[in-house]
């Protein structure tokens, strides 16, 4: 009865991609962002500043 094995994966750190922070200049949310194309995901405006 060994358990070993399995369909673990790599429990690696997703959360060290290149994310910057941004703030939504319409709605005022703030989030990560990650590429070019940076908008909202709040209200999808492309409104945004990096912070
Ligand atoms: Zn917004």
């Amino acid at each position: 009865m060994c358990s070993t094995g399995g369909p673990m994966g790599e429990n690696l750190d997703v959360k060290k991609l290149k994310t910057k922070k941004y703030r939504c200049l319409d709605c005022g949310n703030e989030f990560k962002g990650l590429g070019r194309k940076i908008i909202c995901p709040s209200c999808q405006s492309p409104n945004v500043e990096e912070i």
